[in-house]
């Protein structure tokens, strides 16, 4: 079982789930065969109808997890006609089932042979449905998975069924006329609503996968009133079967995404308060596509030389560049600031400077010389901040000629993008 540590914790609930109701499905059929029992074999297939259902839980928690823009619409149709022909499947067995059990309760009832061995079979089935419910319901409850606490819930009437069926075995094996044939019904009547619920879901999804846009409406205005969010971009999602998976793209209030993580997980609780029944949120940190690129330009103390490291820079020009046109806007000196722990020589001030212009949203530092290296290149990395290298100029006029020319950036991809995104 070398892939279960790569999966979600509600994954390899899932898995071992599935896992272990395929052997107990098998052992039901089996006995239910060689028993004779109608109520073992309504709870074996009901336990291939779970497996069944497990499943699909698997691939929509899979399919979640991706961008809501690379969401392969045809393969959610496929998976929601699957789910329907299972359903109709679950309703066609639930109906022979009943000829069966009706036709146990009419007529003459051949006794059940071997009943210790469904008895046992059944206790086991019995301990293993309530240690798998139990494990589900407390993932879960852990994970916040709305799919998996009700797949908890499931499991957790299939383990009184499967104690029912003991119960029934046990009467009938004690002479007590009908009582397989009434658990049978029993079980039947489970069958019944858990393939209705199937046939429903899947129909409602290939009806419409998309979610209302009220309640896209109100995951936006809950995401937009965190006060970390300047503005909501793009809001979209899809249903799967009552679950509902969302995406969010956000503009975050401030440059500096240090508590990113933190951010995304208040903005996806206050969603998930807003909205019913969700699966997951995915919130994306975008930059805001009307913005400026703002390019920093290190500079010697005469302000108009560009210096060739950052230690060595006095100051700062920042120069807000429009996006599209790419023609310059304004330019703001900054000095350079003084590092907390800075040696004589400068050294511990070029990560000070980067955090600085991090903080004022640079998107882009020109450089003449070599590229910053160390701290200073993690800093940028960590803010999503690029290296610009234009060896061929050297003053601060040079650079703003070419900018207002539109044609400081060429060759760069202007890219700001600060991307923060969490599964789940
Ligand atoms: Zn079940």
């Amino acid at each position: 079982m070398r892939f279960l540590p790569a999966m979600e914790p509600t994954e390899r609930a899932e898995a071992i789930a599935s896992v272990a109701s395929v052997f107990m499905a098998a052992g039901m059929i089996t006995v239910a065969a060689v028993s004779g029992s109608v109520s073992v074999l309504a709870e074996g297939i009901d336990t291939v109808v779970d497996i069944v259902a497990s499943v699909a839980v698997m691939i929509g928690l899979r399919l979640s997890r991706r961008h809501s823009r690379d969401f392969p619409d045809g393969l959610y149709k496929v998976e929601n006609i699957v789910g329907l022909a299972i359903g109709v499947l679950v309703l066609f067995s639930a109906y022979e089932l009943t000829g069966e059990a009706i036709g146990g309760l009419t007529g003459h009832q051949e006794p059940i042979s071997a009943p210790w061995v469904a008895i046992g079979t059944m206790s086991v089935v019995v301990v293993i449905t309530g240690l798998l419910a139990w494990n589900k319901g407390r993932v879960g409850k852990a994970e916040n998975s709305p799919s998996l606490v009700a797949d908890s819930r499931h499991s957790w009437t299939d383990a009184i069924a499967s104690a029912g069926v003991v119960l029934g075995v046990a009467l009938a094996a004690a002479g007590v006329p009908y009582a397989d044939s009434i658990m049978a019904l029993v079980i039947v009547a489970i069958l019944f609503w858990s393939g209705g619920q199937v046939v429903l879901d899947a129909l409602k999804v290939l009806l419409d996968a998309s979610i209302e846009p009220d309640l896209l409406q109100a995951a936006a205005a809950a995401a937009g009133s965190d006060p970390r969010v300047r503005r909501v971009v793009r809001v979209d999602g899809r249903n799967s079967g009552s679950y509902r998976f969302l995406h969010l793209a956000v503009v975050p209030e401030s440059e500096d995404l240090r508590d990113a993580e933190q951010a995304a997980q208040t903005i996806k609780d206050s969603v998930r308060e807003a909205v019913t029944n969700v699966e997951s949120v995915q919130v994306e940190f975008v930059p805001d596509p009307s913005r400026d690129i703002r390019v920093a330009v290190p500079l010697e103390a005469d302000s108009c030389t560009i210096a060739p490291d950052l230690a060595s820079a006095s100051s700062y020009a920042v120069l807000a560049v429009a996006p599209g046109w790419r023609a310059l806007e304004q330019v703001s000196l900054v000095p350079s600031p003084r590092g907390p722990d800075e040696a004589p020589d400068g050294a511990g001030r070029d990560i000070a400077s980067v955090v600085a212009l991090a903080r004022l949203g640079v998107d882009q530092l020109l450089v003449t010389g070599s590229s910053p290296t160390g701290g200073p290149a993690f800093v940028m990395d960590a803010n999503a901040m690029e290296v610009l290298e234009r060896p061929d100029l050297t003053t601060l006029a040079q650079v703003q000629a070419q900018a207002s020319a539109g044609s400081l950036l060429d060759g760069q991809v202007a890219q700001s993008s600060s991307s923060q995104s969490d599964p789940g």
